[in-house]
């Protein structure tokens, strides 16, 4: 086949955009074609909602020693916060922990990180090693729902260990998606050319949109593992057994943020603090309160629970979070409550959930998902980030090894 077009970028999130920007730099023709009206993804700061930024996805600068979008801040010149995500309150419904509670909750933590850190787990379901009661129920949520975005049941252990500690994190006043959005203003990236088929039964790929069939030598695939299973891109032939059952155990999670917009005094909270409110391990909530002194306390539910929202729809979520921390905090925040949202990417086709993690027993699926297909097809995103899977340095990083991977395959 002759095609113009060396590589075809599907999805402008930061793998897409970070394969686009490498290729470039090694003199590869490259088209990016993205479905939404924007770029980003799930980086994606809104900044006409709360009139101050806010990161509707991804907002802390994970592991910021060795995440390339934490140099790119500083040289952005952007406000950077550090924040441990050290709970500074823990509450059970209506009643705040004791001092000794709250001890023991560190210590269930340190247990944690201890067991996964030796490796001395024997079984590969995260559920089985946390020690019940409501304070291992805190700890648990915590590690579970609120970071992997799965409930402790659905969390592979084997999984869990693979990802790197993620300290030091960083908030950012601008917004994390600004700073993805100035990163990659360079790219040329064709919006709203949603893929719905790519085809690699002949020479190279086709790619299958609403605007026409665009060809190129080879692939790069960075949609979510949400859109691949529910067939939002499909292929021509069907990918091999290997790479479709891998996206199958890679099934995404959900973190939804319930952001309450609270005017005039502050509850006692300094900004930054970290509360969590322990509703019967199941209906946890955490909130992250005041981020830079702004009238936003931002609520976040995840794993089964954030699903259950979901279908409940933004009333009733945002109704469970005010209603949470009014039991919790029992002032008249009802009265001084503003604007109100919640980040709904379990319902987003082009996401169909917030990051993938492996289903206990098949932590290679990754592994499983980083082989090529027919030595055109590759596969990349935050499922496939190594070290930092689930976060958006992780998908930029494996952005940018994809596109070394298929330029060695093109000389
Ligand atoms: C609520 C939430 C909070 C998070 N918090 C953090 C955090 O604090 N720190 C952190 O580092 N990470 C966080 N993350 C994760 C981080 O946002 C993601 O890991 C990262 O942005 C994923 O990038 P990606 O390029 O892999 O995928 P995406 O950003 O999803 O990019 C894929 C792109 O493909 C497009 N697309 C989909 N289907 C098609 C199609 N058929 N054709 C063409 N284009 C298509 C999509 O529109 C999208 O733009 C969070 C995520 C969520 C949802």
């Amino acid at each position: 086949m002759t095609s113009a077009t060396d590589v075809l970028i599907v999805g402008a999130g930061a793998a897409g955009l970070g394969a686009a920007k490498a290729l470039a730099a090694q003199g590869k023709s490259v088209r990016v074609l993205e479905a939404q009206n924007r770029i980003g993804g799930r980086a994606f700061t809104v900044t006409d909602k709360f009139g101050v930024p806010f990161d509707w996805g991804c907002a802390w600068l994970h592991a910021a020693d060795r995440n390339p979008f934490f140099d790119d801040g500083i040289a952005q010149g952007v406000t950077l916060q550090h924040h441990d995500l050290n709970l500074d309150r823990l509450y059970f419904g209506a009643r705040r922990a004791t001092a000794i509670e709250m001890a023991k909750l560190f210590k269930a933590d340190f247990e944690l990180a201890r067991i996964l850190e030796h490796k001395t787990a024997k079984g590969d379901r995260l559920a089985e090693l946390i020690e019940i009661g409501a304070v291992g129920a805190a700890a648990a949520t915590y590690t579970g729902p609120m970071d992997f975005a799965q409930d402790t049941d659905e969390i592979s252990v084997a999984d869990l260990m693979a990802a790197a500690d993620l300290d030091p994190n960083f908030l950012v006043r601008e917004g994390f998606g600004s700073i993805v959005a100035h990163w990659a203003k360079d790219v040329a990236v064709e919006l709203e050319t949603p893929v719905r088929r790519l085809r690699w039964d002949g020479p190279g790929v086709v790619a299958e949109t609403p605007r026409g069939e665009i060809k190129a030598k080879a692939a790069i695939v960075t949609v979510s593992m949400g859109v691949l299973a529910y067939g939002g891109l499909r292929f021509t032939p069907e990918l091999p057994l290997p790479q479709e059952e891998a996206i199958h155990n890679l099934p995404m999670g959900l973190l939804t943020k319930i952001p309450l917009e609270i005017k005039g005094d502050r509850l006692g909270l300094k900004p930054f603090e970290d509360i969590l409110i322990e509703r019967h391990g199941h209906h946890d909530v955490y909130f992250l309160c005041f981020p830079f002194d702004c009238d936003l306390v931002v609520g976040f539910v995840g794993g089964d629970f954030a699903w259950e929202l979901s279908a409940a729809g933004e009333a009733a979520a945002v109704d469970f979070a005010l209603q949470s921390l009014t039991r919790s905090l029992g002032s008249d925040i009802e009265k001084r409550i503003g604007r109100t949202a919640m980040t709904d990417w379990g319902a987003n086709p082009c996401t169909r959930g917030a990051y993938a993690a492996a289903r206990p027993g098949f932590a290679g699926a990754r592994k499983a998902l980083m082989e090529p297909v027919g030595e055109r097809i590759y596969f990349a995103g935050e499922a496939l980030g190594g070290s930092l899977i689930q976060t958006c340095a992780g998908a930029r990083l494996s952005g940018e090894a994809a596109a070394l991977q298929v330029c060695r395959h093109l000389k």
